[in-house]
């Protein structure tokens, strides 16, 4: 059945109140219909002189949650008129309450600070938490919270994009009553009392208080460290501003102009990428509601390093109780001091109570004794990256962990088909790939072996879920997405630095895109011996000779990054990277050595071939299906690697640059385009139409 977009809004009588109720489930976004219907219940309301006053509220579980961002790439005259319904209610003759249940987020605020009144239940939450998709309240929110709740506060919300829950905003003023007990009873009942209000308190006709200069000269610095390199907050200051120095009308009309241009930017196209980017991530073809899960009630842990340490932790802060287990008992004893000293610095900063930090080590249960695994429900093991090790490790669980267990392995590099094929049950076998440190970033890469039953699969995306991870599906293949990509990406820094760049130059290149760290901050944090290994590795599977470039010698000076407090760059106790002179020389005898003369390498060039080797390598990783989506790949960028997302990732960046100029680039920087990316280049496309050719837009 079609609604009509009338329907979207329903119209009632309590006596003399008119209650109209928006139902567009399921969280009441403002999409078609629902302006249409609220103009049609405000014509009614004002056609008929038994009205004396209307009340707004949300059916089902929410007033509405906020703008449909799906209308976001309509044009203008086809979006849902949010400012047309707005103009109208502030208009309006009759006193106007909002009802405010669940969430007025957005849109869904405005429209209530449209109303004469707001009432709300104690537990509803209200806020303006467009920036976190690269846009600003383009409703009259800039001008009308500042009027409400002063120019501090309203900074402050707007630019956190952070909601209040109810209690705050009443006795900031934006809630002018709490009703206990039946929502739309209250809220009659309100209307009922402040019917014969006149003049009507209109926010519009409200001054801002607090409106000093110094107020938005904090704000403009304060998103230099928290927004850096964004347009939209810079754009919400300057509105807030206007709102205490121009009329409302005139507010009003500049908030318009600059919505439409942060929505049209790069910026807001990247967040809005992402935002959808990272709910389709956790889709898997063939694999939906009705594939069996198990519930996680316990975990084992093989290895208390690094990364099992942090891999615990996540488990415990969800409350599922931990057995670690070590060879040795001095590491097992230092895997869990850490653990307590990570939980005790939590407490020292206030996140958590010292009752909480003995809480979750008392989840935790240490041992040497492999055999102690035996009830867990999922076991994951983090030992040294090395397959025999590893596969001894599996042979031995095979034995002691009970059927249906999940079986993983946090290897970031090795064949999780080879480890899983030492079991008998490579069914229930899956890598599990936690980025450094665990118990912090959000990235969890879930590495779907050749036998992986759908039902390991979806409770581990389940679990993910819990342990309060992105979870993204991925396929074996050596470094699977993330360092994949990252690899190519160190090869061709390298190669930067060799053919005349300094490395900080390099670096720079990247902080100028927005990442916090470039390729070789990011190496001389992670180790400079683990790529070291690896390259010797490589050359010595494929017959070739020892490696010898510049990186290479660095790290044989015993300079391995943070951890030796020396490596590409120096480090103190601020653990800032300085540039050492020696090393600068280093590489400058590596290069007269090697008879290459240095050239001027531009920082535009530098950022280009950096970003589109992670593109190349992206379109060969999706053109083998060991990605599912380009989407997928950028969640992976900005959740495990710093890619900005503002950006939207480096597919959509690339996309965004237009495929043909990536190609052009990687041909003139002598990188050969991945064939899927000429492909679409040629045709005119973009990895977005990519994702929707595949069905999984
Ligand atoms: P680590 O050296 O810090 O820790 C490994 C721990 O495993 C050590 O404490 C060691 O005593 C213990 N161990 C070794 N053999 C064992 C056995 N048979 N039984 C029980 N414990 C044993 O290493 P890490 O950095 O934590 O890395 C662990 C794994 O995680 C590796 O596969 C690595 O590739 C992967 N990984 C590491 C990172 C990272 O950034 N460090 C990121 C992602 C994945």
């Amino acid at each position: 059945m079609t609604i009509s977009k009338e329907h979207r809004v329903d119209q009632s009588r309590d006596g003399d109140i008119l209650i109209l109720t928006i139902n567009n489930p399921p969280v009441n976004a403002f999409g078609a219909g629902v302006p249409e219907g609220l103009k049609a219940g405000l014509d009614a309301a004002a056609a008929d002189d038994t009205v004396k006053a209307v009340v707004i509220i949300g059916g089902g579980r929410t007033f509405v949650a906020g703008a449909d961002i799906k209308t976001f790439n309509l044009p203008r005259e086809q979006s849902p008129d949010l400012r047309g319904t707005i103009e109208k209610l502030d208009a309006f003759g009759k006193p106007t309450v909002a009802a405010i249940h669940g969430t007025a987020l957005g849109g869904g605020l405005e429209l209530a600070m449209g109303c004469t009144y707001r009432v709300a239940v104690k537990d509803a939450q209200v806020g303006l938490p467009e920036v976190k998709l690269g846009v600003l309240p383009g409703a009259g929110g800039t001008q009308r919270l500042p009027r409400v709740v002063g120019a501090q506060k309203a900074l402050e919300m707007m630019l956190s994009g952070n909601p209040v829950g109810a209690p705050e905003a009443h006795s900031l003023g934006l809630i002018d009553e709490i009703v206990d007990g039946d929502l739309l009873a209250g809220a009659v009942a309100f209307a009922r009392a402040h019917a014969d209000a006149r003049p009507l308190p209109r926010i519009s006709e409200k001054s801002v208080q607090g409106a000093s200069p110094e107020v938005f000269a904090a704000a403009r610095e304060g998103i230099k460290k928290t927004h850096r390199g964004q347009l939209s907050p810079s754009l919400i200051v300057d509105l807030a501003e206007l709102s205490a120095s121009t009329s409302f009308q005139q507010g009003w009309d500049a908030e318009a102009g600059k919505f439409m241009e942060a929505k049209d930017s790069p910026q807001s196209r990247g967040l809005r990428h992402i935002f959808f980017a990272e709910r389709e991530s956790a889709k898997i073809p063939g694999i939906d509601k009705s594939t069996p899960t198990t519930e996680i009630k316990s975990a084992g842990i093989i290895g208390a390093g690094t990364m099992g340490g942090g891999i615990a932790m996540n488990f415990l802060n969800a409350g599922i109780p931990v057995t670690i287990v070590e060879t040795q008992q001095d590491a097992l004893d230092r895997g869990l001091s850490v653990i307590r000293r990570n939980y005790e610095n939590t407490a020292k900063k206030g996140r958590m109570s010292m009752d909480d930090v003995e809480q979750r080590m008392a989840m935790l249960t240490p041992t040497l004794d492999m055999g102690d695994l035996k009830n867990a429900d999922i076991i994951i093991e983090a030992v040294f990256e090395n397959m025999d090790v590893k596969k001894e490790i599996f042979t031995k669980l095979d034995g002691i962990a009970k059927p249906g267990a999940i079986l993983a392995s946090n290897t970031s590099t090795l064949d999780v088909n080879e480890i899983a094929s030492v079991t008998k049950r490579p069914e229930s076998v899956i890598g599990l790939h936690f980025f450094s440190p665990a118990n912090v970033m959000k990235l969890l890469e879930i590495v779907r072996a050749e036998k992986t039953s759908d039902s390991v699969l979806a409770t581990s995306m389940a679990l993910a879920k819990k342990i309060k991870k992105v979870g993204v599906v991925v396929g074996v293949c050596d470094g699977f997405v993330g360092n994949r990509m990252v690899h190519r990406y160190g090869d061709e820094a390298r190669k930067i630095v060799e053919e005349g760049a300094k490395p900080q130059d390099v670096d720079a290149s990247m902080n100028a895109l927005g990442l916090p760290m470039g390729p070789f901050q990011m190496s001389d944090m992670a180790g400079l011996d683990i790529g070291h290994a690896i390259r010797q590795h490589q050359a010595k599977v494929a017959g070739q000779p020892k490696p010898d470039g510049w990186l290479d010698r660095i790290v044989e000076q015993g300079r391995k990054g943070q951890k030796t407090n020396a490596g590409i760059y120096d480090y103190d106790e601020t653990r800032k990277p300085k540039p050492n002179a020696d090393m600068q020389q280093l590489i400058e005898t590596y290069r007269s050595e090697k008879g290459i003369s240095p050239r001027d390498i531009t920082q535009d060039e530098s950022t280009k071939r950096l970003a589109y080797s992670l593109v190349n390598e992206g379109a060969k990783i999706l053109d083998e299906g060991i990605a599912q989506r380009a989407g997928d790949i950028d969640v992976i960028y900005i959740y495990g690697y710093g890619f900005p997302a503002y950006r939207g990732g480096p597919m959509q960046y690339a996309s965004e640059q237009g495929l043909s100029s990536v190609v052009a680039d990687l041909e003139k920087y002598g990188q050969t385009p991945a064939p899927l990316l000429k492909r679409l280049a040629d045709e005119g496309k973009t990895f977005a139409d990519y994702d929707a050719e595949k069905g999984r837009g």
